[in-house]
């Protein structure tokens, strides 16, 4: 049977939620035991394909195509394990599926309620979720006392009830503020978290506290006596240098042993953190720094930067430089101010790289297309993911082909030149106006040529060989066989994808007579070639990619097209 870890937060979000229970994860993985993780999401969304990255934070992408909450990319970055898209609950979905039930006659003239009903699909989910791990953890979004929380609190109440204590534990999150004004640490909002969770028949078995500071020892104590636990229950996790650490703090208080003997389970193994600690030394204090340029449209809330839209990317660049032993600052520059004076651009030369990030519609694109061939003819190194491979293509057609004006049909629906564009068979698909059906989602295949720089980094971070063997696991998977496409007997890697537009096959040959190389493609079950690859021979660095390989990166598996561009960057 798996046994479960609930982790709820308390007083406010945003005190890492998400990073503390991807460590717990991490932890327990490294003790011998199979991991896994549930998010929790109180919103009525179905799921996060709609929900603007400015006000949730980034769209994480799944393999098999889910567009979900950024705490699922945590997981995965902390657990290295693949987490499917079911992991992801959302109040939306809970209610659909009961109502979809009920309109189905499946509950035999029953009436409909809230308990045992909803309650009942929560935990269905969660259990299939879990089903075949050591361990489910599960975190609610939000924050207690919240009123989205309650299904699911109950829920997971009875849940316990199910499958008894011993099998499941509570964690609150909790934050611990140290007011300006007094410079003294209150434990008040703390009791008060642990108060309501209480109202709902909770008791957390473990309190983590989140704060500027270490908890002292008179703190710890108000805590342990207020909810009436030990004080090794009650764990501190100050602020850190980097969120990979998390996991290297909470063992110095044995936090794994504490939950293993609560389940009354022994280690399985001997934790081994060395790789993972020398890694985050490397983010610290890298050998050297570098600076690098992302430029995209943005992301001011009111007076904040929004950075957390490109969460993946950042993540993806931490874990090249670390790789690498260079630290990467990052400088987001809005490509507006591009499109405004032309003379902006020379900033980019302050840069050793310039990435373009995905994006959707046509706000800065013309200004992102300046940075593009600006990149190109000054020969620095250039990564374009998604919009930027799209982009690229256009920049290239435009001020090498020859193909004035050329454009995205995204951007320009009458456009001359249509390089970029929906293909034939999703255009039947938006005009009967199915859009979540013309995106696409999830992890396709790709033919890498043979000879291309693209082809060199997957077998230089040892990907090629990965990704194969999680080929032949595909291959079994009858209802995913999709995703394989044709596959001709070359080298094949797998990446994520997010998007509705492609480059038009009627450009391909003329685009490459001019020296753009696509160098790798998928082809689709009906026989159509997709472009996945391009890239530039002559050039120090520019590579583009219609996939988003930030998803797949992780801090001891670097994503080959970062970790080839920090590379590049770093002559
Ligand atoms: N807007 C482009 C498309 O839909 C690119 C999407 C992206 O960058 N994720 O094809």
């Amino acid at each position: 049977m798996c046994n479960y870890i609930v982790v709820s937060g308390g007083v406010i979000s945003g005190v890492g939620k998400g990073v503390t229970t991807a460590s717990i994860g991490k932890i327990l993985k490294e003790y011998g035991y199979k991991v896994t993780a549930v998010k929790i999401d109180p919103y009525i969304n179905y799921d996060a394909g709609t929900l603007r990255p400015t006000e949730h934070g980034e769209v994480w992408v799944t393999d098999d195509g889910g567009e979900i909450d950024q705490d699922l990319g945590n997981y995965e970055r902390f657990l290295d394990e693949d987490i499917p898209k079911k992991n992801c609950l959302t109040t939306g979905q809970i209610y659909k599926t009961v109502i979809d039930k009920e309109r189905g006659g499946e509950y035999l003239g029953k009436t409909v309620q809230f308990i045992p009903h909803i309650t009942d699909e929560i935990k269905k989910r969660i259990k299939d979720a879990a089903d075949n791990f050591d361990f489910c953890l599960v975190e609610i979004g939000g924050t207690i006392g919240d009123f989205e929380n309650i299904p699911f609190l109950f829920a997971v109440k009875s849940l316990e009830r199910e499958i008894g204590k011993k099998n499941l534990i509570h964690v609150l999150v909790t934050y611990l503020p140290t007011p300006p004004h007094i410079q003294e640490m209150k434990t008040k909002p703390t009791q008060q978290a642990i108060r309501m969770l209480s109202e709902n028949g909770i008791f957390p078995d473990f309190i983590i506290c989140r704060s500027k500071k270490a908890l002292d020892n008179v703190r710890k104590k108000k805590i342990e006596t207020y909810v009436n636990i030990g004080a090794e229950h009650v764990i501190s996790e100050p602020d850190i240098d980097t969120i990979y650490r998390i996991p290297l703090d909470l063992e110095k208080e044995n936090f794994g042993l504490k939950i293993l003997k609560k389940f009354d389970l022994k280690p399985k193994k001997k934790p081994d953190f060395e790789e993972w600690g020398r890694l985050v030394d490397k983010i610290v204090n890298p050998a050297k720094k570098i600076k690098i340029a992302i430029v995209g449209k943005y992301i001011n809330i009111g007076d904040y930067e929004l950075t957390d839209s490109y969460l993946s990317i950042n993540e993806a660049l931490k874990h090249s430089g670390a790789g690498l032993d260079v630290g990467i600052e990052i400088k987001w520059i809005d490509s507006k101010i591009f499109e405004k004076d032309k003379n902006e651009l020379k900033i980019l030369k302050n840069y050793r790289g310039i990435i373009i990030p995905g994006g959707f519609g046509s706000s800065g694109v013309e200004g992102k297309i300046m940075a593009i061939e600006f990149a190109r003819k000054n020969d620095i190194p250039f990564l374009g993911l998604c919009y930027g491979l799209q982009l690229a293509v256009i920049e290239f057609a435009r001020n090498v082909c020859g193909m004035e004006g050329a454009n995205t049909t995204e951007v320009d629906e009458r456009v001359k030149y249509p390089v970029i564009d929906i293909l034939p068979t999703q255009k039947k698909l938006m005009e009967e106006n199915r859009y979540g059906a013309t995106m696409r989602l999830g992890e396709y295949a790709a033919i890498l040529k043979d000879d291309s720089q693209v082809l060199r980094l997957y077998e230089e971070t040892n990907r090629l060989k990965e990704d194969n063997e999680r080929l032949s696991e595909l291959k079994k998977d009858d209802g995913q066989s999709f995703r394989l496409g044709i596959l001709e007997n070359k080298k094949i890697i797998l990446e994520r994808h997010r998007h509705r537009y492609e480059v038009n096959p009627e450009y391909i040959s003329k685009i490459e007579e001019k020296g753009l190389v696509f160098s790798g493609y998928h082809i689709r079950k009906d026989k159509q070639k997709l472009m996945e690859f391009i890239e530039l021979p002559n050039h120090k660095f520019f590579i583009g990619t219609q996939g988003h390989p930030e998803f797949k990166s992780r801090l001891t598996k670097p994503a080959p097209l970062f970790y080839g561009f920090v590379k590049a960057c770093c002559k």
